[in-house]
């Protein structure tokens, strides 16, 4: 045994660092920059831990737990860290789970049940059961479960939108294998007290702590059908009642026990028959009580899900740019001529057939003729409905203000049928402390999740927030309802529970501790021995962590952070200002999905917190508020060497500023924290120069292309560009070629279309000038085929390069060069629209440029905005106005579209899928293909090479290679056609050479297809 006293100090901590790792496969990070990255998770806290393991096996798991033991080292360990009450950061060794132990070990299809690792994640053992073919799922569908893990779920005790049908998650657990608090093994499960005599001893221990206060148990437990409040004393009392000590199970405690009482190191669960068919009705109110009176009635029709948004969800989804559209869905369903949609509920039904569901539907339709509804049966169309109630909780941090819905009486569970009551009751607390509320729900349980508007930086507000937590448990006792339906209690209700349940039973939670944990080593101070509610707020981290006072050269001080004196490059005012977009991230960690869509790309391909979109937002704000830097705000904050490491992988794709439910854009960040790092530095690397003056170099090596290409992949030039500039040389430069400038001036004048023609200006980029002229060429004869004048201007370049590699001053000076000499075109009513061929740079005009604070007068830069689009855009959209309606030939095969990121997360999707999907129907298909991992100069560089692989490898090469010879994949972005021709010997092609290719009645351009 080590000794104990000095395990907290620094120099132990970092001996214990160190004897860890040479225990262990895993990794062990004791840096304060990996310990901030796991400081917080979805709720108000922030709470430093003494350091971070990521185990890679079992053994590993329990050498650390051991480890811990003997060190007298607090423990905790986590799966995605998406808790909302605080029970997922403590001062203590954090286990991350979700890396490594993600396997589904067993599953038993006769039996139904599986036995899965603790940090595999909730929809991936789904979609694993689904690919065996079972018909088989896990019943309680988080609303996290893109990303929750098992482990996480068991800990909390989780619930889902269908509790209504399959409980909780101690309802469909069936056994665990823990770790216990003395580094023992062993299996919990109905019967073990017969067959392990350690555990038959400790079982009779627990069943006299119930039977000491079975009267106090039944009395003040409620009777509600969800429940995440203290351990399961009920329920294993009902156990006990029934079978004596052998009918309990001590799996049933440790859930729900918020890691408190033992470590889970595999479980075994009960498995549900998938539902045969699902359909989802989608209601509007025009008002919150209205809905809430709608709700008993519903349950009549036993429904499998009834689920509630307010009208703050709403406001917020219209203000986002992933749900703007679902809203207008939810909007449509006002009454004619009736007020407009302040609520909504989602009813779901599970049937065996068609008919059934069809009656299913029917009969809710009968039951409330009056209320405006619709059916969805499709899944894509319910999947879409479902994408905003789940997104319900990260959109309400984007509600404008200090003040926002916070989490501290969000999650009380009352019986259905008092649920309008209760709402009004609650409701007049609320307002009796001058705030309004935020309303979602698991309505079909009473489970709702109220968040009242406070600012817990506002002392006023945090004296609120204490009151306010106080009267509402004491409403919740009087309906009978629990405090917490599936939140759990953390560091927000764990300091409620006495208040809630008593003193007795809360004895009873310390006594089953004991029994436990008797050091008291297991996530200490949740559910027993609570710090006051309010220590440990994020928005006011502790002076001890931060070893200081108060920060030292703040210009600013909001939410209780402070900010340094720094003239930022970008404007923030739609996000609230930079400190409101360094605070920008709730933690609610949907950036760690694994599998489908393109946030966050180097997370999916290395699932290590520290490369996800929240790990890079965490990182930013703690650097920029002095956090890493002892409370200082000098220059030292940008020279951070640790965030600068952080901030490497994000390729830029601006994947989270579209999927990241509060709109975190961490490209922009990265791009204004590089761009200060050089301004502290003096210098701008030599590297990064090379990216960003990608358009002058390019101008010179086109001018000699023959020269310049036989130099540039010369052994000796790529390994000069591997030392200076960081291009790999591995990888393929793109050819040279004569500009496009130089094409049109040999053929194109005035006699190719005459005057009076309608006219569209092509933005000449910079791989399409100097790189790939014949797509540049191939863009004009397709406009002109519509009947276009089409205009090459030399304007210059849009900065994306620049802006990719942090140099935003440079970019503003370029920009305001290229609005100076794009005015012309911007201003003529007769030039219809600006066009792009690169994604990129269509997206600089619609985005970067638009927040960039230069010279150029925003008006100018809007109007560019709105005529900026890429030429497959603008052929759909303006469809019904083009002069001429050409032919294209029916392609030989299917065609597939891998979309570029930033064309996905600025322009939209449709952008690139409306045109192929008009002329070619079903032959045509847009790819869940997320991202290619090159994202410009990223996947040149040596040391990003590998990973820029992976990420293509995740889901874009392998959807490539499977395409037929007759196939062709198109990918508007330049890097993306390089990646798939490297990675899967595949020819991507650009969606107008395509369609130049097909156009009927033009001289062919023979180029290969693929
Ligand atoms: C937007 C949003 C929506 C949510 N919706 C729901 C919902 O619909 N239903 C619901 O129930 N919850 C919901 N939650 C809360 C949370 O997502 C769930 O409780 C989820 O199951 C937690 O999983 P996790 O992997 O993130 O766990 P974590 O937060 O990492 O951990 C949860 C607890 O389990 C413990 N734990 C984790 N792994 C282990 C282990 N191996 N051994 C012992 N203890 C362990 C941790 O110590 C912690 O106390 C929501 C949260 C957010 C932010
Ligand atoms: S970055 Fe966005 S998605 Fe990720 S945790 Fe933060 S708010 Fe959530
Ligand atoms: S820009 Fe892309 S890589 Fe960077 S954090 Fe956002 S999603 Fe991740």
């Amino acid at each position: 045994m080590k000794n104990p006293r000095q395990a907290g100090s620094p120099t132990a901590l970092a001996d214990a660092a160190a004897d860890l790792a040479r225990l262990i496969d895993g990794e062990v990070r004791f840096s304060p920059h990996d310990r901030g990255l796991y400081a917080t998770d979805a709720s108000l806290y922030q709470v430093q831990p003494l350091g971070v393991v990521i185990p890679r096996s079992r053994e590993d798991l329990l050498r650390t737990v051991c480890f811990a033991v003997d060190y007298h080292l607090p423990l905790l360990a986590r799966g995605a860290g998406s808790s909302l009450a605080g029970q997922a950061v403590n001062r203590a060794l954090i286990i991350d789970c979700s890396v490594h132990l993600d396997r589904l070990l067993e599953t038993d299809v006769e039996g139904r049940t599986c036995r899965v690792e603790p940090g595999l994640v909730l929809d991936q053992l789904n979609q694993k059961l689904t690919r065996r073919g079972t018909g088989l799922m896990f019943g309680p569908d988080v609303a996290t479960g893109r990303h929750a893990n098992l482990g996480g779920m068991i800990g909390n005790n989780s619930a889902g939108a269908h509790s209504i049908l399959y409980g909780m998650t101690v309802d469909n657990l069936i056994g665990l294998d823990v770790i216990l608090a003395n580094g023992k093994e062993a299996r919990l499960e109905a019967g073990a007290s017969e067959r392990d005599k350690r555990l038959g001893r400790l079982t009779q221990d627990v069943a006299a702590v119930l039977t000491r206060h079975a009267d106090e148990i039944r009395r003040r437990f409620p009777k509600t059908v969800r429940r995440a409040n203290g351990y399961n004393l009920d329920r294993l009392l009902d156990q006990y009642e029934a079978g004596g000590t052998a009918a309990m199970n001590l799996a049933h405690l440790c859930c729900g026990s918020e890691g408190t009482l033992a470590v889970t190191a595999a479980a075994t669960l009960k498995l549900v028959p998938a539902p045969k068919r699902t359909g989802l009705a989608v209601l509007g109110f025009p008002s919150l009580p209205a809905a809430l009176e709608a709700v008993n009635p519903i349950l009549t029709t036993q429904p499998a899900a009834v689920e509630l948004i307010d009208h703050l969800v709403m406001q917020t989804a219209r203000l986002n740019r992933e749900h703007a559209a679902d809203m207008r869905f939810i909007e449509s369903l006002a009454a004619d001529n009736g007020p407009a949609v302040q609520a909504a509920l989602y009813v779901e039904y599970f049937a065996a057939s068609d008919e059934e569901l069809g009656e299913q539907l029917a009969a809710l339709t009968r039951l409330l003729p009056g209320t405006p509804q619709r059916h969805l049966t499709r899944p894509s169309e319910m999947q879409r409905a479902w994408a905003l109630r789940k997104a319900a909780e990260p959109l309400l941090h984007a509600v404008p203000g200090l003040r926002k819905p916070i989490t501290f009486v969000e999650d009380t569970a009352v019986d259905p049928a008092r649920l309008p009551e209760f709402v009004a009751a609650f409701e007049r607390i609320v307002q009796a402390h001058g705030t309004e509320a935020a309303y979602y729900a698991h309505a079909s349980v009473g489970c709702l999740h109220i968040r009242p508007l406070l600012a817990p930086s506002d002392p006023d507000d945090r004296e609120r927030m204490q009151r306010l937590a106080e009267e509402v448990t004491d409403l919740v006792r009087e309906f009978g309802g629990a405090l917490s339906g599936e939140h759990g209690d953390g560091r927000v209700r764990s300091p409620l529970l006495e208040r809630f349940y008593g003193r007795e039973i809360c004895n009873a939670f310390a006594e089953i501790k004991r029994l436990f944990d008797p050091k008291n080593l297991l996530n200490p101070g949740n559910i027993v021995g609570p710090a006051p509610m309010l220590t440990h707020l994020r928005v006011t981290p502790n002076p001890h962590d931060l070893g200081a006072e108060q920060a030292v050269g703040a210009a600013s001080t909001e939410g209780g952070l402070s900010f340094p004196d720094f003239e930022p490059c970008f404007d923030y005012s739609d996000q609230h200002g930079f400190s409101g977009a360094v605070q920008q991230c709730n933690g609610a960690g949907v950036c760690r999905k694994r599998g489908e869509g393109t946030m966050c790309p180097s997370y999916q391909a290395t699932l290590d917190e520290r490369h996800s979109t929240r790990g890079r937002g965490n990182a930013l704000r703690l650097t920029i508020t002095g956090q890493f830097n002892a409370g200082r705000l000098d220059d030292s904050i940008w020279n951070d060497a640790e965030t600068l490491k952080t901030l490497d992988l994000c390729l830029s794709c601006k994947a989270c500023k579209t999927e990241c439910p509060s709109n975190v854009d961490i490209a922009r960040l990265k791009a204004e924290y590089l761009n200060q790092h050089y301004e502290t530095i003096g210098r701008v690397p030599l590297k990064a120069r090379v990216v960003g003056h990608t358009r002058m170099l390019s101008r010179l090596a086109s001018a000699a292309p023959d020269l310049s290409n036989v130099v540039a992949n010369s052994g000796l030039a790529r390994l000069l560009m591997q030392r200076l500039c960081d291009i790999d040389k591995r990888r393929g430069l793109p050819p040279y070629r004569p500009s496009l400038y130089r094409w049109q001036k040999q053929h194109r004048s005035a006699q190719t279309a005459t005057a009076t023609a309608p006219t569209v200006a092509l933005f000449a980029d910079c791989f399409t000038t100097y790189n790939e002229p014949e797509l540049g060429v191939a863009a004009i004869e397709l406009l002109e085929a519509f009947g276009y004048r089409v205009l090459l201007p030399q304007v210059g370049c849009c900065g994306r390069t620049m802006l990719s590699v942090g140099m935003v001053k440079q970019a503003i000076r370029t920009a305001e060069r290229t609005f100076a000499q794009l005015e012309p075109y911007i201003r003529d009513a007769n030039c219809r629209a600006i066009l792009f061929c690169e994604p990129s740079c269509a997206a600089s005009f619609r985005d970067d440029l638009l927040s960039l604070r230069c010279r150029t007068d925003l008006e100018l830069r809007q109007q560019a905005a709105a005529k900026a689009m890429l030429v497959e855009e603008f052929l759909d959209k303006a469809w019904g106005s083009h002069a001429v309606h050409p032919q294209f030939a029916a392609p030989a095969g299917r065609i597939a579209l891998h979309a570029h990121c930033q064309q996905k997360a600025v322009l939209g999707q449709a952008s690139g899928s409306a045109l192929p999907a008009r002329l070619f129907g079903e032959r045509f298909t847009t790819l869940d293909s997320g991202c290619c991992g090159m994202a410009g100069a990223f996947g040149y560089r040596p040391d990003h090479y590998e990973l820029s692989h992976k990420i293509a490898e995740l889901s874009l090469l392998p959807a490539a290679r499977l395409l037929d010879a007759e196939d062709v994949l198109l990918a508007p972005g330049t890097s993306c056609r390089h990646q798939i021709r490297e990675g899967a010997k595949v020819r991507a092609l650009h969606p107008v050479q395509l369609l130049r290719q097909l156009l009927v009645g033009a001289e062919a351009r023979g180029e290969p297809r693929r």
